[in-house]
């Protein structure tokens, strides 16, 4: 039933937590959520959403934050940054409403021989950067860089894996994206095995794409950089991403 990556399936929202102050968990659930594949690091469904504004339908990829196949429950965190159809859509989401969504794609799966990951994502892709360190075993070692508004929207982290993680607060009026990117370009990268992961805003990605490929010398196979949203472009994807 989920093979097919473009059929759509239809959920219904069955809870909305502030879990931060602009980010939402809305909780989907239904029948179909039993029969949902289990879920890897980073997987993203399309969610079609209609924008309150106008009525327009629109498809927007948000990361599967959490799934329960005995629960049929599926989580999505999204942000709401209040300026496209499905931050609209967010904010006004209450149980009840219906939701369509596409199969799940896009799984992390690193080398096996990896001694240290870093991780790095704005708020759009710190579902999948937790993802990722969740899954890690324990005595993996990850340096976790997370650019969020202030200490008000960090969030709890339960990993087994040994976590260095670095919260990134942006100064007021700073551009989203530029504090993660400086951060990021400082990391310490002495480990010789080392897997990379970031996503965020697209031209903040596109720095720390190179200096994962050109600073650190890492191939395809070890880093993974994508741009999730791009400043003042609506549906934006990312042209430079493997996949
Ligand atoms: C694989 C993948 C997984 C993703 N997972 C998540 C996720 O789990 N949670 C999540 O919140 N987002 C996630 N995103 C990002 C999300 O799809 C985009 O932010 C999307 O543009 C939001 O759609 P929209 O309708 O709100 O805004 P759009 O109509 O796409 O854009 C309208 C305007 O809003 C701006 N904008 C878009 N996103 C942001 C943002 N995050 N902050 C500030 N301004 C923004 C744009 O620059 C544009 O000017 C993911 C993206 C990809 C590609």
């Amino acid at each position: 039933m989920f093979r097919a990556r473009r059929t759509r399936h239809t959920a219904t929202v069955r809870s909305v937590v502030r879990i931060a102050p602009r980010m939402a968990r809305i909780s989907l659930g239904g029948p179909v959520l039993s029969d949902f594949p289990d879920v890897e690091p980073t997987q993203w469904i399309k969610l079609f959403v209609t924008d309150p504004r106008d009525g327009q339908t629109v498809g927007r990829a948000y990361t599967v934050r959490a799934h329960s196949a005995a629960d049929a429950l599926l989580d999505i965190d999204v942000v709401l940054h209040g300026n496209g159809p499905a931050a609209r859509w967010a904010e006004t989401a209450a149980p009840g409403q219906e939701v369509a969504f596409s199969s799940p794609r896009g799984a992390f799966r690193p080398e096996p021989d990896v001694e240290r990951y870093l991780l790095a994502g704005d708020e759009s892709a710190q579902p999948a950067v937790l993802t990722i360190a969740e899954s890690l075993p324990r005595h993996t070692r990850a340096t976790v860089y997370l650019e969020v508004e202030g200490p008000e929207a960090e969030t709890e982290i339960d990993a087994q894996a040994d976590l260095d993680v670095h919260w990134i607060h942006r100064a007021p009026g700073q551009p989203k994206g530029e504090a993660l990117r400086d951060a990021v370009l400082k990391a310490p990268v002495g480990a010789t095995r080392i897997a990379a992961w970031a996503a965020g805003e697209s031209g903040a990605v596109r720095d720390i794409r190179r200096f994962f490929t050109e600073g650190i010398g890492l191939d395809r196979r070890r880093s993974y950089a994508k741009g999730y949203w791009k400043l003042n472009e609506a549906d934006h994807r990312d042209p430079l991403a493997s996949d």
